[in-house]
């Protein structure tokens, strides 16, 4: 008789949750851990409580854009089921998550197993499985997907899969300071969106103007590369203050000071615009699949520095697995 294959899913960003998604509508269930406490990834939302309100900043990705067909279609429903809304202030075809830009994830996520708050602290082959130790316990799979960024893909299957961990290891993000600052009244910037291409602050926006948001004066501001790299090691203390004072100067409007302000530092934001992803590409182009150890890669690190990247990458390695699954029969389990 046969036995449902079971599929573990390291990572609930865009790629792997996409994965479970087409894999489910493959009919092939899976079980996705993700450390964050919610959906998110690097298209995070983040909530302060503000007097009486709550006010949320999307301080990851601040908007994605769809070309490839499929992406473009999965965008139309997420359209008209209110997930995501175009955001003009960003330019013509950019798509935001509403309410926040994890919205496309907490939708994905809804009708999936997944299990937040839960790092895959190691993994490792027993046998024909895959064990995935979350804190003491084990948890075992006929496959393994790892939907991590490539830095963490390199120390989490360095044991297991040391060619994927070296290809992993190969990949240079860039890193990100990212400041939310809320204000008591509105700052003399017209434009929601500044952007300032080569500048040590190449992009700032209102995110209470974006769709779906409180309408709050509150503004995430991103360091260019460069300037993330010089300052990685100072604290977010240090660099609220730093990177207001040189957004104020960019924009040539006098300081004002936030009530609120936080900064978060993504140490592996965006990886290289290498291999970006074109319709017709082959699926092992833009993720992984060893189907001799059953194992699994996918994320932007393999497609390209964007939300759509992901998307296209978990994508192509469900089809993969769906292949690998149908080309094999599953012996019952003991
Ligand atoms: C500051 C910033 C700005 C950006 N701006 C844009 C933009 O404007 N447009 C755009 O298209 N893209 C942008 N991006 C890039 C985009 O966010 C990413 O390319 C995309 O979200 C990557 O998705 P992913 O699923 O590959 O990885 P992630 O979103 O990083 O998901 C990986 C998941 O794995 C989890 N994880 C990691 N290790 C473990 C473990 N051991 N156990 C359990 N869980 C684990 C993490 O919690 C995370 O949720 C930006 C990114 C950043 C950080």
């Amino acid at each position: 008789m046969n036995r449902p294959v079971s599929v573990g899913i390291v990572g609930g960003g865009m790629a792997g949750l996409t994965c479970a998604v087409q894999l489910a509508q493959r009919g092939i269930a899976s079980t996705i851990f993700d450390k964050g406490r919610g959906p998110g990834g690097r298209m995070a939302t983040r909530r302060i409580a503000a007097g009486n309100r709550e006010i949320s900043f999307d301080h990851g990705a601040q908007y994605f854009t769809a070309r490839d067909p499929a992406f473009i279609a999965v965008c139309r429903t997420w359209q008209a089921e209110g997930v995501i809304a175009p955001w003009p202030a960003a330019g013509s075809e950019a798509w935001i998550g509403v309410p926040g830009m994890n919205a496309p994830l907490r939708h994905m996520a809804g009708g999936l197993d997944v299990r937040w708050g839960t790092r895959a602290d190691s993994v490792s082959r027993e046998g024909a499985l895959w064990q995935v130790r979350t804190g003491d316990t084990a948890h075992y799979f006929d496959r393994l997907v790892a939907a991590v960024p490539a830095e963490q893909a390199a120390v989490l299957l360095a044991d297991a899969a040391p060619e994927i961990a070296r290809r992993a290891a190969a990949v240079r993000s860039d890193p990100c300071w990212a400041v939310m600052a809320l204000f008591d009244q509105p700052i003399d910037i017209a434009a929601d969106v500044v952007r300032d291409d080569g500048a040590p602050i190449p992009w700032a926006a209102r995110n209470g103007a974006k769709p779906g948001r409180e309408g709050a004066e509150s503004w995430v501001i991103q360091g260019s590369p460069k300037y993330s790299s010089e300052v990685l090691e100072r604290t977010p203390r240090d660099i609220c203050p730093m990177m207001l004072a040189q957004l104020f100067d960019q924009v040539g409007v006098a300081p004002v000071e936030p009530v609120h302000c936080a900064a978060h530092r993504w140490r592996y934001a965006r990886v290289p615009a290498v291999a970006e992803p074109e319709t017709g590409q082959d699926l092992g182009d833009i993720a992984i699949w060893n189907g001799e150890i059953a194992l699994g890669a996918a994320g932007d690190w393999l497609a390209g520095p964007r939300v759509e990247s992901a998307f296209l990458s978990g994508r192509a390695l469900a089809e993969l697995i769906a292949q690998d699954v149908s080309s094999r029969f599953m012996e019952p389990q003991e």
